[in-house]
């Protein structure tokens, strides 16, 4: 696959400054979700396993290259020491005697928290002497955030063509799950694309296109996708200058072989609210004063069948106003089914990006889906097809 993994670099011994994502939302000073602190165990394990000591480089919120107190990782590291059960040694910098001072008291086992990268103003800018300060300090570079992959920054990109660089296991593992499902996947690959608007997915369908052999596309932009073929939709959100973009993408679809699959069938209601009342109605047949607020049952037994046919499925953004019921109908049954599929061994199901991982959460179907992203903007640009910078160094 090009990159390296912790299995393919010499570690006993070894300084091994990690790249992780352990940027958690906090409140009144108490992080609340402990998520992405979990998940760097493996790596962290595996590290000290291999005789290698653990130096974590990390981001926090949005300092913009100064000093904010509120933003120090010091406010995490006793969370970091619950959760990897092992002491943690904080660094008021990243770089410097501060860090060097940290790692050289460090015993092994012990885990070095360095200070938030994003204090140094070159690390958003990528600044060759704040990782040239950074690779100093250790011997080998691990990445374990893939979430922050699609920027190139320091203490992501550039660090990692200084020092012998790998992947760590979360890092791995999302890379091994989206070279599943885009790179070689098994055939038929269905890809899955709602959400609201258009205008924000134009370069994520524009590639799914040219890769998959079908395309369900739901939610908003699928009221675009109706009007471009002059189909009218009353109130529903739809954006009504993008109709030749999306002809475009129909057209380069039918260029490519890929079929795409519309609402055959819409739920319309006259509020968008709880309990409002809703029918359902050909999807040619949206009433002037009415929303489209979600996929009729038609629609959903297509895309069933379509999952049913397929081998992989890729899936970003609900389809339809998945927050109220009963607007979340087709968006949990379509995910149900997914989820079954993949539990009976039919179906690799990959899914990731925003709004995708609180839909199927609440559908009760995530858990059961082969691999759930939960990067966000890495997912998507890696959707586009676009390379992610801090992937692509640790390549080379
Ligand atoms: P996105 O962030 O682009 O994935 O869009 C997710 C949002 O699209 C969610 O907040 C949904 O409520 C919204 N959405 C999905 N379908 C519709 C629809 N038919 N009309 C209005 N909003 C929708």
């Amino acid at each position: 696959m090009g990159w390296k993994t912790l299995d393919d670099i010499g570690l006993a011994g070894k300084v091994v400054l990690t790249r992780v994502d352990i940027n958690v939302p906090m409140e009144a000073g108490l992080v609340t979700d402990m998520t992405r602190i979990d998940k760097i165990r493996p790596t962290v394990e595996d590290i000290i396993a291999r005789g290698g000591q653990v130096v974590l480089l990390a981001h926090f919120d949005r300092p913009k290259g100064k000093v904010v107190p509120e933003m120090s990782l010091g406010h995490i590291a006793t969370a970091v020491e619950a959760s990897l059960g092992r002491k943690v040694i904080f660094a008021a910098d990243c770089i410097g005697a501060p860090a060097a001072e940290a790692i050289a008291k460090a015993q092994p086992g012990e885990v070095v928290l360095l200070e938030n990268t994003r204090f140094q103003p070159g690390e958003e800018k990528n600044d060759p002497a704040l990782a040239a300060e950074m690779a100093k300090l250790g011997d080998v570079f691990v990445n374990d955030a893939f979430s922050a992959a699609h920027r190139a920054h320091a203490s992501t990109e550039g660090l990692a063509h200084l020092l012998p660089a790998a992947a760590g296991r979360l890092m791995e593992a999302e890379l091994r799950a989206l070279e599943a499902a885009l790179g070689t996947p098994e055939r038929p690959v269905v890809a899955v694309v709602g959400g609201a608007k258009v205008s924000t997915k134009l370069d994520l369908l524009g590639n799914l296109v040219t890769k998959v052999d079908h395309l369900v596309i739901g939610g908003g932009m699928a009221n675009t996708f109706l009007v471009a073929q002059g189909i009218e939709v009353g109130k529903s959100l739809a954006e009504r200058d993008m109709s030749a973009t999306a002809l475009d993408i129909l057209a380069k679809a039918k260029a490519a072989g890929c079929t795409i699959h519309l609402p055959i069938d819409v739920v319309v209601a006259r509020e968008f609210k709880a309990g409002a009342d809703a029918d359902v109605v050909a999807a040619t047949d949206c009433p002037a004063d009415a929303m489209i607020l979600d996929a009729g049952p038609m629609t959903v037994a297509a895309i069933v069948r379509v999952f049913e046919g397929s081998k992989t499925l890729i899936w970003n953004g609900p389809l339809g106003a998945f927050e109220i019921a009963p607007f979340d109908a087709a968006t949990n049954a379509a995910a149900k089914s997914a989820a079954m599929l993949t539990r009976e061994g039919a179906l690799i199901s990959v899914a990731g990006g925003g709004d995708t991982v609180a839909a199927l959460n609440q559908a009760g179907a995530a858990g059961d889906f082969t691999f759930i992203s939960t990067a966000g903007g890495a997912f998507l640009e890696w959707m586009e097809g676009k390379e992610l910078p801090g992937v692509a160094a640790l390549m080379a």
